[in-house]
């Protein structure tokens, strides 16, 4: 058998850390085992999915150095990698377990489905979505001519427990009660994540999934599909999630999650991708330094340790000075620092607002660095506005802050309907409520337009910058922060 295992990223954000490093085991445990990568793009959920998102993932695992043997900008045997493209198949095999008995149309719509767990859970009933939501084949044929909307729904049992063989944790157990008949095609004729995830899985021959845990609680449904299909079902591995240093799951509101951020920070690919291999797993030696072909060489998935691992920005820094220091010689570190400064695109986006502002060359470098920077070094007192009280000023950056971590289109103009609406709910003048911003992301007021500065800096240095300039200012308190919540809530 040739081990075969894949990353399944869905386009729907910023280039996780989390995906490279559930890809990077990925590719470990195949290669180990010399057997094939595979990369497949889920983009079934075609409203949050776009484009530019599955670019920017796969141009930031090559980045890393991560390499795939099939997917959609490769090639391969088992195309195409991407589902949307595979989505006729879909459907075909749905309505195939209506017809075994194995699922069933829904009409139900999800206020009446609410409903319909509140009632339960009001007699102390099993509030979940169960097969007792069937209607009569009459019924079903009637709604069905009438062309009232429909999903197709698995059949799950009631009772008993499913038994999940997983490589890491052994058996785990899950009782039926607590899953529900879960949707396989919606009503618009898509598939969900679980009945596509599952066909492609089988259909590209997938042998070992590694996946991040929280998808153990999806593994009874997938179990259960593979049973009605009547295929063999991957080895599971379910990989411990990255975590904040506070031991809570990683997130971009607390730490920089996109690998955009690291790259714009100027760590090296090496380091980074080094750093997620000793997430959770560690070599034989116990060395902190390696590459990805040494943790080939060296690997074995039952050295990953489940305690949570923490990914940590300032245990990262320390060990890029590593890579820097020891395995970039003097030519090379001039070479890649020249392309990593003066990156020509990087330079064209600048010029519109550099040009005019230069008489000579030197001015450049002052005025642009914090383009060029990471978090920048502030004094609270530079934050200090004749119009805006010290509380104030921390609630223009929290409010900026919060709004934008949910801004999931960043542009200049997204960024600034959002930062005026926002000036105009807090009754601010525009001019006054950019104060602080432009002191967080550019260190200075006298700076070109801060919506410029922030759609080139990117959502998550953005996002830093912020969160820098509000630690410094002190910040909220537990108990502030819940009266400020309320406040931006009805803003
Ligand atoms: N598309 C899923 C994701 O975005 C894949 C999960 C899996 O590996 O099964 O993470």
């Amino acid at each position: 058998m040739t081990v075969r295992t894949r990353i399944a990223p869905s386009p729907t954000g910023d280039p996780h850390v989390g995906t490279a490093y559930v890809a990077l085991f990925n590719l470990c445990f195949a290669r180990q085992h010399g057997g094939q990568f595979i990369l497949r793009i889920e983009d079934t959920d075609q409203t949050r999915s776009t484009d530019e998102s599955e670019q920017d993932i796969l141009r930031a695992l090559r980045w890393l150095g991560l390499d795939w043997d099939e997917g959609p900008d490769v090639g391969g045997p088992h195309g195409p990698y991407r589902q949307s493209e595979r989505k006729d198949s879909y459907a075909q095999y749905a309505h195939d377990l209506v017809d075994k008995g194995h699922a069933f149309y829904c009409f139900r719509t999800p206020e009446e489905l609410d409903q319909i767990r509140e009632e339960r859970k009001a007699q102390g009933l099993n509030p979940g979505i169960k097969g007792d939501l069937e209607l009569p084949a009459e019924e079903v044929q009637r709604r069905l001519a009438a062309g009232e909307p429909h999903v197709i729904r698995m059949k799950v049992p009631d009772e008993g427990t499913c038994v999940i063989q997983d490589m890491l944790r052994g058996q785990i157990e899950i009782d039926w009660a607590q899953v529900d008949c879960q949707i396989l095609l919606k009503s618009d004729g898509m598939p969900t994540y679980h009945l596509a995830n599952v066909v492609d899985d089988h259909a590209m021959g997938i042998t070992h999934v590694l996946r991040g845990e929280e998808w153990i609680n999806s593994a009874p449904k997938h179990k259960l599909l593979y049973a009605y299909f009547g295929w063999d079902m991957p080895e599971l591995c379910h990989l411990p999630l990255l975590r904040n240093p506070d031991k809570s799951k990683l997130s971009k509101r607390k730490n920089p999650t996109s690998i955009n951020f690291y790259e714009r920070m100027g760590f090296l690919p090496e380091a980074v991708i080094n750093y997620l291999g000793r997430m959770g797993w560690s070599m034989p030696d116990e060395r902190e330094k390696f590459s990805v072909a040494e943790m080939i060489e060296h690997f074995d998935i039952q050295r990953v340790s489940l305690g949570g691992p923490i990914f940590d920005v300032e245990k990262l820094r320390w060990l890029n000075g590593q890579w820097l220091r020891d395995d970039v010689s003097d030519d090379e570190f001039v070479a890649r620092l020249k392309d990593w400064w003066f990156r020509e695109d990087a330079l064209r986006d600048l010029l519109p607002h550099v040009k005019g502002r230069t008489e000579v060359f030197s001015d450049v470098a002052p005025m642009a660095a914090f383009m060029f920077s990471g978090m920048l070094d502030l004094a609270p007192e530079q934050f200090a506005h004749n119009k805006l009280e010290e509380g104030q000023v921390k609630r223009v950056l929290q409010f900026a802050l919060w709004k934008l971590e949910a801004q999931r289109h960043w542009s200049k103009e997204t960024i600034f309907a959002d930062i005026k609406g926002l000036a105009k709910a807090m009754d601010l003048k525009m001019g006054d409520f950019m104060f602080p911003i432009f002191v967080a992301i550019a260190g200075t007021p006298n700076s070109w337009s801060v919506m410029d500065s922030m759609a080139l800096l990117g959502p998550d240095m953005t996002r830093a910058r912020l969160r820098h300039a509000l630690n410094l200012l002190g910040g909220f308190s537990k108990k502030e922060t819940k009266r400020v919540e309320k406040e931006f809530a009805a803003l």
